[in-house]
């Protein structure tokens, strides 16, 4: 083979890279040997391919998007392309959650793929939400503003109650959501004139958290082994029913035990001197299996 046609191969194997280099590889193919010449149009070929795979993710990465909108009755619509490098991360973290859910619930999970998808994302939210080396303040739980009139008294169920980003909330998730959440209290003098706005303040505070953490150490109904990182602090007695936030009325609860034992109907939980005591819909008695 002759110079020139390694110089012809390399020209027909990337034309404009070999426009850019023409110069040094002329000079190359006059000074060195045959073999060095391959030597070296080998490592420009390889180099102009690194070059052009760099150019590809960069325009994909140009296409990256994400958007996030309140939609119709407080729903959260998301939709948008990823780059590479960060979908790979985003499907490695929700097919982590996936595997831990699938181990802690087995067969008795009978929601759709989607949904686990929907769950493990929102899963992914409040544990990042959650770290102590985020930059802001730790611990930090959904926002909920409570709007009392003047003349009712505060109680939850008498309030009405919204999140921060998507507006109202059902009696019922208000009062789970309260239960443990950033509460902001807005009294009302008349139907849109606030009154008072109160600071917003964590119900259940940092070091009664670390507490009560040390002492459940993982969700405590019956059976259920979840990690504290996925559970909220639940008051047995709610604290707008007059609950006191300490520590004999707060037990770990992950998210789908707290959905359900706040659920109508669903399962109970009482403290019986002083002890958690779990009940099914029916009214009998779950043991539980709390540290001493
Ligand atoms: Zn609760
Ligand atoms: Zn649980």
């Amino acid at each position: 083979m002759s110079a020139a046609r390694v110089l012809v191969a390399a020209r027909d194997a990337d034309p404009s890279a070999f426009a850019r280099s023409e110069a040094q590889l002329v000079e190359a193919a006059r000074i060195h040997s045959m073999q060095d010449l391959q030597r070296v149009a080998a490592f420009w070929r390889e180099a102009a391919d690194r070059a052009r795979s760099l150019e590809g993710d960069d325009k994909l990465r140009e296409r990256r998007r994400l958007h996030a909108s309140v939609s119709f009755l407080g729903m959260v619509r998301v939709d948008g392309d990823l780059d590479p490098e960060t979908g790979e991360t985003l499907l490695t973290a929700l097919s982590a959650v996936l595997d831990a859910e699938s181990r802690s619930r087995g067969k008795d999970d009978n929601r759709t793929p989607a949904q686990r998808r929907a769950d493990a994302l929102g899963e992914i939210c409040r544990q990042w939400l959650d770290l102590a080396e985020r930059p802001s303040v730790a611990g930090e739980r959904p926002h909920v503003t409570v709007t009392v009139g003047a003349e009712a008294l505060p109680s939850a169920s008498a309030a009405s109650s919204e999140l921060d980003h998507v507006g109202p909330l059902d009696p019922e998730s208000a009062r789970r959501l309260a239960c443990d959440a950033s509460v902001m209290r807005v009294v009302m003098a008349g139907r849109s004139e606030p009154l008072d706005v109160g600071r917003r303040t964590p119900v259940v505070p940092p070091a009664m958290r670390r507490a009560v953490i040390i002492r459940d150490r993982q969700c405590r109904f019956p059976g259920c082994d979840r990690p504290h990182t996925w559970c909220d602090a639940h008051h047995v007695v709610h604290w707008a029913d007059g609950g006191p936030t300490a520590l004999p009325n707060l037990v770990l609860l992950c998210r789908r035990h707290h959905r359900l034992v706040h659920q109508q109907g669903g399962f109970g939980l009482e403290l019986l001197e002083g002890h958690p005591v779990f009940k099914r819909p029916d009214g009998s008695l779950l043991e539980d299996r709390a540290p001493p």
